[in-house]
């Protein structure tokens, strides 16, 4: 198979010095340093596992013959989704936001897992399901945009309203440009809903740091004043330098209820 990437196992970011470590472990830590001072950084923080918590979760997302991770099936329609017999998270975004990208990291450490891309225009959107031992799954939903479908939209709905197993809803932003119309559309949908959510920031590599910050505060400020459903810490990603996506397997972890003690570190 594949090779994982460098930095995909825990192992290998321990061994790079302090700063280069929290940047890639705790990435959103590492821009408090950059706040005004006395600036509340209380949302920063809320989710803080430690070490062992870590190594938990990366356990569940490294396959093995005792442990398979692996695609299950694809579903345009709620009829055709696998019975909800496990705990649930389903990662929504934009097209082009580094969803498959960041699925892909995610799963770097079962290199044999395929994540599917369907991009062509036209092509049949489909919902994706993921099965990670016998502990939890995870769905790639379609990546919207302004010309989603009727169907589609029908399709996202339905899932969201109906399943029942569903603990947590990973919605992607792009760290670049920040919050745009059409994830407002989703987040008013989330919320009409009334299910959990958490707001994901992709490809925080291609952003310089005060776009980065002014991104993070702006989002930060939106979800305090306008959200019931949202996870007050926003996470960070890069799928290509792999920062926050050790903490992010760790929050799947920890929301399907694998992760029984998460230890303030
Ligand atoms: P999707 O449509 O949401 O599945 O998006 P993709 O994962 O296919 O990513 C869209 C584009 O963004 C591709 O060209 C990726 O290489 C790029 N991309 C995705 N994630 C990252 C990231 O973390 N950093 C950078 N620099 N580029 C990324």
């Amino acid at each position: 198979g594949r090779a994982p990437p460098a930095l995909a196992a825990l192992s290998r970011v321990l061994r790079l010095e302090r700063s280069r470590r929290t940047g890639i472990v705790f990435p959103l830590q590492k821009l408090e340093r950059y706040l005004a001072p006395g600036a509340d950084t209380t949302r920063f923080r809320l989710f803080q596992p430690g070490l062992a918590a870590l190594q938990r979760a990366e356990a569940l997302f490294r396959s093995d013959r005792g442990h398979p991770i692996d695609y299950v099936s694809s579903a345009v329609r709620m009829d055709h989704a696998p019975p909800p017999a496990l705990p649930e998270v389903c990662f929504i975004g934009r097209s082009n936001v580094g969803k498959s990208s960041l699925i892909r990291a995610l799963f770097s450490l079962a290199p044999e897992v395929e994540v599917r891309v369907s991009k062509t225009p036209g092509h049949t959107k489909k919902m994706n399901f993921f099965k990670v031992g016998k502990y939890f799954t995870l769905v790639d939903m379609p990546g919207y945009g302004y010309r989603a479908p009727q169907d589609f939209v029908e399709m996202v709905e339905a899932y969201l309203q109906e399943r029942r197993n569903l603990k947590r809803t990973f919605l992607l932003v792009d760290g670049v440009v920040g919050l745009q119309k059409t994830d407002h559309i989703a987040v008013d949908m989330l919320e009409e809903f009334g299910i959990p959510y958490v707001m994901v920031l992709t490809k925080i590599d291609r952003a310089s740091r005060g776009v980065l910050l002014k991104n993070v505060l702006e989002i930060q400020e939106f979800v305090k004043e306008n959200t019931q459903g949202c996870f007050p810490q926003l996470f960070l990603v890069s799928s290509v330098e792999f920062s926050g996506v050790h903490l992010l397997r760790c929050f799947v972890a920890h929301v399907t209820g694998n992760l029984p003690t998460v230890e303030a570190s």
